[in-house]
Formats: C-alpha cells, structure tokens, sequence
C-alpha cells in the first residue's frame, strides 16, 4: 500500500513540475513514508531522519516531510522527536501534500520570532481521499501497476495499527476503479494487483469482490492479475472458483493465518478458528489446482504458552505453505493489545520464530522441488 502511496505522491510532485531524483543530496524536498505495522519499522526511520539533521545545517536544506501511518500515530509530537522535519501528513491526507508544500516554502524563509510549532505544518484529519489523485498516471514499474481497491480497514484485530492510522473501511467505486486500470493499460502496463487490507471485504452498490474481479478479468490489454491481501474470515469458495475459471488471475493466494491456537486467535479478534482455516485451505488446494498460498504469522503474542506455539507450528506442518512472513510480536500504539501484558521474554519469541522459520524453510524447499 505504502509503495502505491509513494507513487500517488510522485505523481502529484510531478504535476506541480518537480522532478524525481533517487540522490538526497541533490534533493530539494525529501519525503518518507513510513509504516507503523511493526516497531522495527519506526526505529529505521527515526535513524534515517537523524542523517538529515547535519543537511539541515548545511547551505543546502532539503525540505524535509513524514508521511503515513507513523504521521498519523504520531501527529505534531514528530517535531519534538525530529526538529528537522517540515511537515507530517497522514495517509489520507496525501492529497493535501501540493498546498503543504507552498505553505513550507514560505516558512523556509528564517523568522526567528516564531515557535517552532508556528514553522510547522501537520495534516492528520483522515479525510476521505478525492479520486483524481489515483489517475496521475505515474508507475515506477512500466509492465506491472498496483490499483487500490479500498481504503482502511474496520476489522480491529487486537494487535493492529491499520484501522486507527488509515481509518475504517472506504471503498472505492469499482467504475473509477476500472478507469485506472484502462489507463494503466494505455501507458504500457500489462499486469496489475489489486490493492487492499482486506479485499475480499470489497463491496460497492451491488459489486462484490468476486463480481470485480470478473471485471477485471475482461479488461482489454490487460495479460494478468492478482490481488492482496484477504482475511480468512471473508474469503470464500465463490472467490475459489473465480480463481480457478478466469484465465487472467494469478493463482496466487496470500491468506494470513497469524496464529494456529484457537486461543490466541480469539484474543487477536480474528473472527476464525483454526478448523476455520484448514477447512479453507483445503477446499483453496482443491479448487484452485497448482495454487500457491502463503501467509503471514506472528509468534510471541501476549500470553501464548508452549502449547498456543505448537498448535501454529502443527497448523504450519499440515497446511504446507509454499512460504509464510514469519514475525516477532511487538505491542503496537493505540490498539487493544497494547494494554495486554506484552509476557513472552525476548529470547522466547525469538526461539520460536526460528522454529518456525526452519519448518517453513524446510516445507519451501520441498515444495519447490
Ligand atoms: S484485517 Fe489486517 S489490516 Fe485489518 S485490522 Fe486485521 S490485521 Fe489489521
């Protein structure tokens, strides 16, 4: 989504008659987007913005802007922690970056009879983003685009930042959807994947997800697509069959299951059992013939005892993933799980995140063979 969003960005830069350049020290305007999903994410970007802080001395001062989900956790606090930022945007105030810019040009101008603050510019209301700003028709890759189909997510699983940084669940309408795709289509682009937190929740008027993709499948030029990511609780065998008849979809299916316990699948509000999930996954192998499925999985999650970890490592031996997204857990702000006591040592997430990274290793080599 993040790498969507930066293009979005990009594009709306290159409107105002900017040019990109992949070297910071010829940059004028720096910009990171980040991402909150996990604490390892923030701690590279608070070290990154720390570089600039010498260019900020320097003759030469790039404008300096954080955008995205750790904007919106974060607001104006970031220019207490990184004096050297400009301005903050969250996700669905992107759109607003083009004025942001000429209100920061104006203050780059020294006033030492202003606050810090006063110099300052922040927009984090999450308001609902205007659609032009999908159709500026910038792609880093010339054959393969990736189209959002709906914003946020309302699904608050308890260990998640998604629904309080990108907001509850937008969508977007499936006929501006497939413009975007067209005029992708009319810059050269052959390939796309479908864009989400959860696409299978997709609903406009009468169009479903499956519905949608079946008009995808018809869009002329188009060679191939693929879709991610979907949540277990809403996929179903509809989708399957969808996957299995029409000729464009990639038979990729990327389902994450993050636990094999029933237990802590209740605590993290996932709304499935692990009966659930091997039911699904066995009907997804016999549907879709050759399908590849993978998923992600968090170990250490508050209170999971030896008996929760077995219960995934088993779910992970009998479901045979062709690869999964392993993950150490870390208690994210604003969520439900944060108030839970965060009560599996370091060493202990760590010694099961390399058992299950050694199965998994194991099931991929094989599978491959
Ligand atoms: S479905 Fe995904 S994005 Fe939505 S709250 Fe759960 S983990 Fe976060």
């Amino acid at each position: 989504m993040n790498v969507r969003d930066s293009e979005v960005i990009c594009g709306l830069l290159i409107t105002m008659n900017y040019e990109l350049t992949t070297d910071p020290d010829e940059a004028d305007i720096i910009i990171f987007n980040t991402c909150s999903v996990r604490q390892h994410a923030e701690d590279k970007v608070w070290s990154e913005i720390g570089k600039f802080r010498k260019a900020k001395t320097a003759k030469r001062k790039p404008i300096i802007g954080l955008v995205g989900c750790m904007a919106q956790n974060y607001k104006e606090k970031v220019f207490e922690r990184a004096s050297n930022v400009d301005f903050v945007v969250g996700p669905s105030d992107i759109h607003k970056i083009p004025q942001i810019l000429d209100k920061v040009t104006r203050h780059q101008i020294p006033d030492t009879s202003k606050s810090l603050l006063e110099l300052k510019v922040w927009e984090t209301d999450g308001s609902v983003r205007p659609e032009e700003i999908y159709h500026t028709g910038f792609y880093e890759d010339k054959s393969h685009a990736y189209v959002v189909i709906l914003e946020g997510c309302s699904n608050f699983c308890s260990y998640c930042v998604v629904p309080y940084v990108r907001g509850e669940l937008r969508n977007r309408n499936y006929k501006d959807i497939l413009k975007e795709i067209e005029e992708a289509i009319d810059k050269g682009i052959t390939k796309i994947t479908l864009l989400g937190q959860n696409v299978n929740a997709y609903h406009y008027e009468e169009v479903n997800f499956v519905k949608l993709v079946s008009f995808v499948n018809v869009v002329k030029g188009l060679k191939e697509f693929s879709f991610i990511t979907l949540h277990p609780k809403d996929t179903s065998l509809e989708l399957f069959q969808a996957m299995a008849d029409l000729e464009k979809i990639k038979k990729y299916l990327h389902l994450p299951v993050q636990s094999g316990s029933d237990r802590i699948l209740k605590s993290m509000n996932r709304g499935y059992t692990k009966r659930f999930y091997l039911d699904l996954t066995d009907n997804y192998r016999k549907i879709v013939k050759d399908g590849v499925l993978t998923t992600d999985i968090i170990v250490g999650f508050p209170t999971e005892t030896e008996e929760d970890f077995r219960d995934t490592y088993n779910l992970v031996n009998d479901v045979q993933f062709d690869a999964a997204y392993i993950f150490k857990y870390s208690p994210r702000p604003h969520t439900e799980a944060e108030k839970f006591l965060d009560d599996v040592p370091k060493e202990e997430k760590e010694r099961r995140h390399k058992i299950i990274l050694d199965l998994q290793r194991e099931i991929s080599r094989k599978r491959k063979c």
